[in-house]
Formats: C-alpha cells, structure tokens, sequence
C-alpha cells in the first residue's frame, strides 16, 4: 500500500501578507481585473450565483460600480434570461433597435408611439431602413393638426454619427449642437440605432461602471451541465457576457463535457467549476474554459467538508489553481470564504484575479429576499444553494440530488445582518483592498499576484490580529463579527 502524501491546507486565517517597500498611497493603485479573456471589471469583485444573493436588481448596483453579478439559476430560464435583458438594457449607450416611424405616417401616428413606449422621440426611416428625418416631442408641441404627414413635421436635416462613434464623440456632438437624440448611421444611411442624452448622462454618472464595448452594463449568468442546453439560447438572445458552469465537483467528466461543448457552440465566454486542486484546473482548461472558479467547501453556508469529509482550505486551494492557470494565462476566481476586506487582498495575493462573495453581499438592499427583524436589528436571508430550502426551489442538481431522490443537504439556512445598499459597502471593501496593495507596494492586481510574500500564523496570532481585549462599544462599516 502506497504511503499517504500528507499536505498542507491553509485559509485565509492562516496567513498574512508580508508588509514590504511602498511608494504609492492605496488611492493610487489600481484594482482593474480581467474576469476572462475579452472581459474587464474595474473591481476585482464579483457577486455569488446564489438565490439569496444575485438577481437582476444587484447585478445592475454591483456592474455600476466596476464588478459583475451572476445570476442564479433557481429561476425558470426565460425568467433568468428576463433578468439578464434588465441588467444589459439599465445602460444604453448605443440602443440598438430603436423605436421608429415610418416615412408615410402620420402625426396620430407618432403621437400613439409615444403613449405606447413612453419615448420623446423616433428616427423616421423609408421601407427599406434609410433615415430620412427625426421627429420629437418639441416638434409635436405646436402642431395641432395630426391628419398631418410625418414627413411635413419632422426635421430632415439630422445630424448622424457612424457605428464606430466613441462616448467622448457623441457627448461632443449633443454640447456643439444642443441635441438630445442622435442616430447612427451605416454607409448607405440605414438606420442602425440611436444615442439619446439622458442615457449619455447616466453614463456620465456612473465613470467606474463595469461596461461592454456598447456601454453596457456587464452581467453573467449561472448554468449547469443538466440544463445549459435550454438556457444558452435564450441567453445568448438576451445578450449575456459570459456564463459560469456552476456545480460543486468541476473536477467531473460531465462539467468538461459540457465546457466544450458550450465552446464549440457559442461564441460566449465560459467560467468553469468549481476545484480545489491543481489537476481539476489543467483539465477544466484543456476542456476550453475562458476563467477558473476555485472553491470546495470554503463558503460560510457550506457543510460539504463536514458532510463528505472533503476539501481543500481555501487559501491553498487559490495558490494551487493558480499556480497551474497562469501556465496558460487563464484568470482564476476565488469563490467563498471571504469574510473581510482583507481575504480579498489575501486571495490575490494567492494568485487569484477575482473573488466572488455571498454571505457579505446577502444583507445588501439590492439582494433578493425580505429583510427579518429579530432581536431588535434587521437582517436577511442567506441561504446555501445545497441547502434544505434551495433544493427544494430546484438547486438539486448542482449537488448532484435528483428531483425525487431524499436530499442530502451540503449548505444550512441562516440570516445576515441588513448592510445597507451595495455602493457603500462595496466600497468599504475596495478601500480596505487598496489599503493592502499600498502595505505590499502593488500598484496593480497583477504586482500584488506576483508580490508572493506571505507569513503563516499561529492561533495566537490570529486572536492577535482581530480587535482583543476590550469590548467594542461602536461598529466599523468595515469590521463585524456578527
Ligand atoms: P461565502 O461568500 O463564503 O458565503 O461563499 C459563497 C460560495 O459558497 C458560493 O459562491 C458557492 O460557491 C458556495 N456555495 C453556495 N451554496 C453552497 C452550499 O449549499 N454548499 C456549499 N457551498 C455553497
């Protein structure tokens, strides 16, 4: 019998990052990832696919800010892809099937279009899609005869912009000429879509937002090698940035089947997972997968270490994926665990490039689920995707329950306390990010991956390292320990 090779596993308790030579302040680094390839996020952050967690309304607040949601997948999938629509539609740079009227209408016409969808304003196009004019709601103002043709009361001498305009363009076209709507044009005039100026202004409001080549918000979706067959399609048509294989063993011949298959089919970038080793990582990217996500057993809702008897301490688990990915500069996501500010530092100092979070984005004001009150102080639900209540909503599978087999749960159900909305706290956790990057001198996450200093510590030390010896009489917006 061969000899057991015992290694060893650390969490993020474990260790600290080595303090060493600055000369940045921690505004001054900058935290800008890459998710996979062909993505970009402004913080290194992304938000659980759980359904305690990321719906639609918490996938616009954290894209706003620079990250990205994942939406779960105990949704019915055209529910799923509904909410994917409602995250890619919040910014609209360039609305690409704008609302039109036809050259030989006539004003009732227009004025029904603007009660139907709520618009100031329609580009005006003849039957083969060539822009002939614009008409608005200024020019509808004084005209009282709507038996009247479109074409006698729309302006005709429009100013276009071509498909390849940039946002710094068109904001100084809507300056120079005092307009609000702007049409976009191909070579043969067809109309191609439309810039207004409100939505140039919440572009403007929102400088950090996490945004695709069109401006629009980022968002990705949770699927399964039971279920993707149905939900890519409606995904894809909802135009959704990437989608993550969401399962608790990556490391399964059926989840890599599926990786490629999704490859082979779709031109969407796929998040494979979950592992722990370096062995799950080679073969999830041999298989095609554009990220890794990384993670058994380190969640704050998870019993599966209890429960199965397996896992890999989360801070080890990080370092190895990503000592093995970077081989082939595939970007890995360290999923659970987080519990502070400064894991996220640890956990990119591990290697990874992004870190997903649950349990601290459950009690936000964006995340789905009512808010409880016990003991005089408000919190939310957070549940386990394998828990007892999730099963039983439909999250079987990803613990490999059939629907009429007995569960045997790998998550519980609890309540965080309520943090408020998501700007705020998100911030919080980018500042304290920012604050360990300046400690090690990293100006970028790509220095801090490569920095590769750490110290292990004691019990003794991690009592030493959380306030000790004295009673807290006032909560930090940055520190709880419930
Ligand atoms: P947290 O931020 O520490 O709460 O961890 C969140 C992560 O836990 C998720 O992104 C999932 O990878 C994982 N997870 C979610 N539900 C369960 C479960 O029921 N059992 C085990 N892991 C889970």
């Amino acid at each position: 019998m061969e000899a057991i090779k015992l290694t060893e596993g650390l969490s993020y308790d474990d260790v600290l990052l080595l303090p060493g030579y600055s000369e940045i302040l921690p505004k001054e680094c900058n935290v800008q990832t890459t998710l996979c390839k062909g993505i970009n996020l402004n913080v290194p952050i992304i938000s659980a696919a759980m359904d305690t967690v990321t719906e639609e309304k918490l996938s616009i607040a954290i894209a706003l800010e620079g990250g990205t949601g994942v939406i779960h997948r105990n949704l019915k999938p055209e529910e799923q892809a509904r909410q994917v629509a409602g995250v890619k539609r919040f910014l609209n740079w360039i609305i690409e099937s704008p609302v039109t009227i036809a050259h030989n209408a006539y004003v009732r016409d227009v004025r029904l279009l603007v009660d139907t969808f709520g618009v100031s304003g329609f580009p005006v196009v003849d039957a083969d899609g060539v822009l002939m004019g614009i008409i608005t709601n200024r020019d509808l103002r004084f005209c009282r005869d709507d038996s009247l043709p479109v074409t006698d009361v729309m302006i005709s001498d429009v100013i276009t912009a071509a498909g390849d305009i940039t946002v710094e363009r068109a904001s100084e076209i809507f300056k120079k000429n005092r307009i609000e709507k702007l049409p976009v044009v191909d070579s043969e005039r067809k109309l191609t879509g439309l810039i207004t100026v409100t939505d140039m202004e919440k572009n403007h409001s929102f400088p950090n937002a996490a945004v695709d080549k069109n401006g629009r918000l980022i968002v990705g979706a949770a699927i399964s090698p039971q279920d993707y067959k149905i939900r890519m399609p409606l995904l894809k048509k909802a135009k959704v940035d990437y989608v993550v294989l969401d399962t608790a063993h990556g490391d399964s011949k059926n989840v890599m089947e599926a990786v490629s298959q999704i490859k082979k089919e779709y031109k969407i970038p796929v998040i494979g997972g979950n592992v722990a080793t370096k062995e799950g990582t080679r073969k999830l990217i041999d298989s095609g997968a554009d990220a890794i996500k990384v993670g058994i057993g380190p969640g704050s809702i998870c019993t599966t270490r209890i429960i199965a008897g397996i896992g890999v301490p989360q801070f080890t688990a990080v370092m190895d994926c990503a000592e093995e990915a970077v081989k082939s500069k595939i970007p890995v996501i360290a999923d659970g665990g987080i519990k502070f500010s400064g894991d996220i530092t640890k956990a990119i100092g591990a290697g990874a490039s992004v870190v997903m979070i649950g349990n601290l984005f459950a009690g936000l004001k964006e995340s789905p689920g009512s808010e409880i009150i016990y003991d005089g102080r408000i919190y939310k639900e957070y549940r386990g995707m394998g828990s007892m209540g999730a099963i039983a909503d439909g999250a079987g599978d990803r613990y490999q329950i059939g629907k009429d087999e007995e569960p045997v749960p790998e998550g519980i159900e609890g309540r965080v306390p309520y943090k408020g909305e998501l700007k705020f706290f998100l911030n919080q956790l980018v500042a304290g990010l920012r604050k360990g990057m300046g400690y090690c001198g990293c100006k970028s996450i790509a220095e801090l991956n490569n920095y590769r200093k750490f110290v292990k510590i004691t019990a003794a030390g991690l009592r030493e390292s959380h306030p000790h010896d004295v009673q807290i009489t006032q909560e930090a917006p940055n520190y709880s320990r419930l």
